[in-house]
């Protein structure tokens, strides 16, 4: 398969090609057409270097409206890896206006909250999202795409009870992407309180 079957735009087929990727990986063969095409929920089972990060920014570049505020947040459990989502999201967005929000701790908080005023997507660890929503600078009603990027660390990190937290902040007709390299009781525990019916797939 090649990326050209995924039916996406040519602003974002040229970005791929400018990145340098020939084809796509498994995980991206799976989930970019459910993501893109279908209205499900996704549990996709992936490890680091298998192209998951591209596999739900490529859809996400194309369903986002550059206009319409925050409609889609991704939680990670390091800050390195919000740097890296965040930096591979603006890297596949070619043309397209996107403005791409990384929201984590350890940072000045005010050049974040100015930030957040024009973000279309946030990319950040749960502390610091939970704290601009507690301090009423981070508005989730409007997303509409709710990404969990390695779940199971996110666990063994002691994080689940803020993910929730967040998750409880969204809009309720959010669709939910759930990344993880296992698959611990917890996390499908965790999938089925908040997803209901999803899809699974495996790479
Ligand atoms: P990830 O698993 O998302 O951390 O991605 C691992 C690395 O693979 C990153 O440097 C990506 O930019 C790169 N990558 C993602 N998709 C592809 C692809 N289809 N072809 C070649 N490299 C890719």
């Amino acid at each position: 398969m090649s990326f050209s079957e995924l039916n996406l735009s040519e602003n974002v087929l040229n970005a791929i090609k400018n990145k340098g990727f020939e084809k796509p990986t498994d995980i991206q063969m799976k989930v970019v057409p459910l993501f893109l095409n279908e209205s499900c929920n996704i549990v996709a089972q992936a490890r680091t270097g298998s192209g998951k990060t591209a596999s739900f920014a490529i859809p996400l570049i194309e369903l986002i409206d550059e206009d319409s505020g925050i409609e889609a947040i991704i939680l990670t459990p390091t800050r390195e890896l919000a740097i890296q989502v965040a930096d591979e999201i603006d890297s596949l967005k070619g043309n397209k206006n996107l403005k791409i929000t990384k929201v984590y701790g350890g940072k000045a908080i005010h050049p974040q909250i100015k930030a957040l005023k024009k973000a279309n997507i946030v990319v950040g660890t749960p502390g610091r999202v939970l704290d601009h929503i507690n301090r009423g600078t981070l508005n989730l009603k409007n997303v509409k795409y709710f990404i969990l990027d390695e779940a199971d660390e996110m666990l063994n990190m002691g994080f689940i009870e803020d993910v929730e937290k967040i998750l409880n902040a969204c809009n309720k007709n959010k669709r939910i992407l759930l990344f993880s390299a296992t698959m611990p009781k917890e996390i499908l525990n965790l999938a089925k309180k908040y997803m209901g019916d999803y899809e699974f797939v495996k790479a």
